[in-house]
């Protein structure tokens, strides 16, 4: 059977002390991270552990079973995005289990079980497996850098545009729904609006991610904003958390109109604005024209995936993008 739940969450300061207890069953671990964890925290882990541990590079990673992981009975991912990326991809090539070790809380797959690829300048989704485990250490997840836990942020405040379009399509689109599944991301969209602590943060993150492995789909946590970022990450190199907010008060504009949200636009823009995220053209680099492109791109995107847009359920047309643009001001001053 699959995993859906971690069967243990750690959120407090010093939680990497107690690694050590969650590997009891295990004999052969291996640490996956990247260069600049990797110097930074091998030696502290190393002391709490009592012992010298295997540590795999994101950077030598290809398909298939390394052979560093041959004689490896459970992985743990060590850091940000990529390091939890590669877990997944590796705890799924070779079938063993995988630990979350969040070392930042930028985004909502530290729990999940979706890797995020890239390939040819676009990013798409790998379904690997949920983690039997997250042990987020809060005292070192402070010390990441304050853009990632502002991306984090951006990834569950988009939850106000998501979920709402995933109510639109179900209804009139007939797309796939489970009430408790949505209860749960909007009880961490909430939990964020409320608090923006950062264990409140990795919580939301965790349910978050549960919620898609639950369902079997992005679906609830991934609507229009996320299809316009990921046609914008042909272009723009931003965090996807910040690229997900920066397309939310789009969306939740005409979510609005649609009758789909409680949400407000100009709101979630001011949100933005007041967090120094990216919140108008120039922040990231943008044309009017290029914005335009991704906006339609992301439009196909949502097509090509079946899912319905709340901007095709209005007919949205480029000259209502440009005066939305105007209204929720998202030109340079
Ligand atoms: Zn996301």
């Amino acid at each position: 059977m699959s995993i859906i739940d971690p069967h243990f969450i750690v959120i407090e300061n010093g939680a990497l002390s107690k690694v050590d207890d969650f590997l009891e069953d295990y004999q052969r671990p291996i640490f996956v991270t990247d260069d600049l964890l990797f110097s930074t925290y091998k030696e502290e882990v190393e002391k709490l552990m009592g012992q010298e541990q295997t540590w795999f590079m994101v950077s030598e990673y290809q398909s298939g079973v390394p052979p560093a992981l041959l004689e490896k009975d459970i992985i743990l991912g060590f850091g940000g995005g990529r390091s939890i990326d590669t877990a997944k991809l590796l705890a799924r090539d070779t079938g063993l289990n995988w630990i979350s070790v969040p070392t930042a809380a930028s985004h909502d797959g530290i729990a999940s079980d979706v890797a995020s690829v890239s390939q040819n300048g676009y990013r798409y989704s790998v379904r690997c497996k949920s983690p039997i485990g997250v042990i987020a250490d809060l005292s070192v997840i402070e010390k990441a850098p304050p853009s990632l836990t502002l991306a984090g942020i951006g990834d569950i405040v988009c939850k106000s545009s998501s979920l709402g379009e995933w109510r639109l399509a179900h209804e009139e689109r007939n797309e796939p729904f489970e009430k408790r599944v949505y209860a749960l991301v909007e009880s961490a969209l909430e939990s964020v609006l409320q608090d923006e602590g950062l264990e409140a943060l990795v919580r939301a993150e965790i349910d978050a991610g549960r919620a898609m492995s639950i369902f079997g789909s992005s679906r609830p946590c991934s609507g229009t904003e996320h299809a316009i970022s990921h046609a914008m990450d042909r272009q723009c190199n931003e965090l996807h958390g910040l690229q997900v907010a920066f397309a939310t008060p789009i969306c939740l504009h005409y979510l609005r109109e649609a009758g789909y949200t409680d949400y407000g636009a100009e709101d979630m823009h001011q949100f933005l604005l007041e967090r120094n995220m990216p919140a108008r053209l120039g922040d990231l680099s943008l044309s009017e024209s290029q914005l335009l492109d991704h906006i339609q791109h992301g439009l196909d995107i949502m097509q090509r995936r079946d899912r319905y847009s709340v901007l095709e359920h209005l007919a949205v047309e480029n000259t209502d993008i440009l005066e939305t643009l105007v209204t929720l001001e998202y030109y340079n001053e």
